[in-house]
């Protein structure tokens, strides 16, 4: 090999080397940014446990024992589970009326268990119907013989139900894009307090009460919605956001009232394999009575025109629905105590007999004020012990620009109004009644207006307030940090 040519080989293997070299260059970087895109990705699972209950199982959302007929429609608990760059939250939403804190230990301890997502990872929440089964040990308490038997055995599987449809839906995680809509609905909900002509607030005063004054605070008629589809555009699940009691069906028959009528309206027009999941806004002070008229508040009819308005609502959004940019996804709790109500032994001793007369029924009982004050002394003293009660929020974060607050118990709309304000995410949907029920938390206004609210208040006036302070500083902790990365 003369001169020339060794070093035209040699340039040429050069040339080679080079271009291989710069080959694997460009594979790596592009190896680089497709991991950094993939980092990125959200993916979604999604599943519908049926939770109806059996014929003869007490219904919810009363002071006694009722047991409830054939349900009317099947009543579901629905879960989501979120993963990003390893980290996994899950979101629940059952069509019961609430979920006292021992559930919710009991369920994310069997989600643990599975293995699929860490239990404190996941928010559990529950519609509040009250056409649901009862869920609040202490009116079970009054149940006996066979009542007592079916209450046992369906309570008893609940947790297990609830963590099977965490399981399910962790099994099949698919690339999921994230859509937000903000609407506004203010003809289904009313604020059910009142000021009357003595003075005094009075809930649910009843339909053309001549002595009404007034309203005695607002509605939050902000309806949010969270869409989730494939990249190739595949429905996948939607999360309907909204404040208002879910007492429409008033029925004997089991329904899961017009949460279930919405997510049958919307799969109608994404399809059946779309999940929707009905997350409670604060509408402890909410109900769909308008006291204006005397046409029935409440019955088939009235639940159907609920979710229909409410599905028309949300697929106005879906047209119009602004993309989130898939980002971190972050999720906390945070232990809050609120401070508590303090009764003395006497007061106890008459509190538990009042209870014991309500339960006998008939004329001449208690009072329903009376006895929703002597469920709260038993709570305050014996469920509590006298003690702070408490508690926990919760905070899902989506990158910088969306979140999910979970608040526990059953919050005056204007907290929860407070708290959507207050939070530094532009985006903040907020759930009642997550991973706790404590009953009735309203604002601090509330207390001595007194009336059915407050009555059942297990902490001290204040305890609202309280409570939105904590969350909107979990919710700025979480934005802090993710600015931060
Ligand atoms: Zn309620």
């Amino acid at each position: 090999m003369d001169n020339r040519r060794w070093r035209g080989a040699a340039l040429g293997s050069c040339r080679r080397r080079a271009r291989r070299y710069h080959r694997e260059v460009r594979l790596t970087l592009f190896a680089f940014i497709a991991a950094a895109l993939h980092a990125g990705e959200l993916r979604l699972g999604r599943a519908e446990v049926k939770i109806t209950p059996p014929e003869g199982m007490p219904m919810g959302g009363g002071f006694t024992v009722r047991p409830g007929k054939a349900a009317h429609d099947d009543l579901f608990c629905k879960a989501l589970v979120f993963e990003q760059d390893g980290t996994r939250a899950g979101l629940v939403s059952c069509d019961v009326e609430s979920f006292h804190r021992p559930w919710i230990v009991k369920a994310r301890r069997l989600i643990t268990d599975a293995g699929g997502v860490p239990g404190d990872n996941v928010m559990i929440t529950a519609t509040h119907s009250h056409s649901g089964p009862e869920m609040t040990p202490i009116v079970l308490a009054g149940a006996a013989g066979e009542t007592k038997r079916i209450a046992d055995a369906y309570h008893e599987a609940l947790p297990g139900r609830i963590a099977e449809a965490v399981r399910l839906a962790g099994q099949g995680m698919e690339p999921a894009r994230v859509w937000f809509g903000r609407g506004s609905e203010d003809s289904v909900s009313f604020n059910r307090r009142y000021v009357m002509k003595d003075g005094s607030v009075k809930t649910n005063p009843g339909q053309v009460n001549p002595d009404i004054v007034r309203v005695a605070g607002p509605i939050d008629p902000e309806l949010l919605a969270l869409y989730f589809d494939t990249p190739e555009g595949k429905p996948l699940a939607t999360i309907v956001n909204f404040a208002l009691h879910t007492t429409s069906w008033g029925g004997a028959d089991f329904s899961s009232d017009y949460p279930g009528i919405v997510a049958r309206r919307l799969a109608e027009v994404k399809g059946a394999d779309m999940t929707t999941l009905f997350l409670p806004g604060c509408s402890g002070n909410i109900n769909q009575v308008d006291v204006t008229t005397k046409e029935r508040q409440s019955g088939p009819a009235v639940s159907a025109r609920i979710g229909n308005i409410l599905a028309a609502d949300v697929m106005k959004l879906y047209r119009k629905m602004e993309p989130v940019p898939a980002a971190a996804l972050r999720i906390r709790s945070r232990a809050v105590e609120l401070a508590p109500l303090s009764f003395t032994g006497a007061e106890l001793a008459a509190a538990k007999r009042t209870i014991e007369a309500s339960r006998k029924g008939g004329a001449g009982g208690p009072k329903f004020l009376d006895i929703v004050h002597a469920f709260t002394v038993v709570n305050a003293t014996e469920t509590h012990g006298g003690k702070p009660v408490r508690t926990e929020t919760q905070a899902i974060a989506f990158g910088e620009e969306l979140a999910i607050a979970g608040l526990p118990a059953e919050v005056f709309t204007e907290l929860g109004m407070a708290l959507k304000r207050g939070s530094p995410y532009p985006r903040t949907l907020v759930s009642e009644l997550a991973n706790d029920m404590l009953d009735y938390i309203p604002n601090l206004r509330a207390f001595p207006e007194g009336s059915y609210e407050p009555t059942t208040a297990r902490c001290a006036p204040g305890c609202g307030e309280h409570l939105i302070q904590e969350a909107t500083s979990l919710l700025v902790e979480l934005f802090r940090e993710g600015m931060r990365k």
